[in-house]
């Protein structure tokens, strides 16, 4: 009987070092030599940072004022089934007849199959480099369509965001509780895998978006 793959870490260093969305500030280490000063010889760091810093996930109210907080999701919208799309090479994200029948696959209870979908796109190759925040991959609007018409609950991308501006994608998917996590890392670990399990916790704050620890994992012998 195969085991349960080790679990795959999807997210990028949160750091001083994480490049921040072009305008955003940097994150920034409040109290570096706390140790230092410290009475009792604990460590206690301060830091400050964007909620779209770094890997992380969007609300709808990080486009649509008024509405749902991250914390406002029950924690089963952030963990699921995966299916893992291998778009790489494509500017504008089309998907093929056989990607769009997997992504419509259902459960006899009528939910998604995979309630999560994961891009991989390879664009976290240029994580750090110049050029990571322009000319990144985006979703078709027919894509976005079929998403929303999967109702996963997650997409999530290795580039920093499904759209480019005017922003469409983000909205729409928004709208439809479909949230979105940003600036993975190394999905192409996944590829080939019958199934797969994945993982992206945000704290819980009435905010707009919220860093993750994304992981996952191979499940043997494939969807339940
Ligand atoms: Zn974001």
């Amino acid at each position: 009987m195969a085991e349960l793959g080790a679990w795959i870490d999807l997210s990028h260093e949160y750091s001083q070092h994480t490049p921040p969305w072009p305008g955003d500030r940097l994150f920034r280490l409040l109290t570096p030599d706390v140790a230092a000063e410290s009475d009792d010889n604990t460590i206690v760091e301060e830091f400050e940072a964007s909620t779209h810093l770094g890997t992380h996930i969007d609300a709808p109210l990080h486009f649509l004022p008024g509405q749902k907080a991250i914390g406002d999701f029950d924690v089963s919208h952030f963990a699921g089934a995966a299916l893992v799309l291998d778009v790489r090479g494509q500017q504008t994200i089309v998907l093929t007849d056989a990607q769009r029948a997997a992504l419509a696959e259902t459960r006899p209870d009528g939910t998604p199959r995979c309630p999560v979908v994961l891009i991989h796109t390879a664009w976290d190759e240029r994580w750090g480099g110049p050029g990571y925040f322009e000319g990144y991959p985006v979703l078709a609007p027919e894509t976005v369509a079929a998403l929303v018409a999967a109702r996963v609950h997650l997409v999530g991308l290795d580039t920093p965001s499904p759209d480019a501006a005017p922003f469409l994608a983000h909205p729409e998917l928004l709208r439809h509780d479909v949230l979105i996590v940003e600036n993975l890392r190394g999905l192409g670990c996944l590829l080939g895998a019958t199934s797969v399990e994945f993982a992206a916790f945000p704290l819980r704050m009435r905010c707009s978006g919220s860093p993750v620890r994304a992981v996952a994992r191979r499940v043997p012998g494939g969807a339940e």
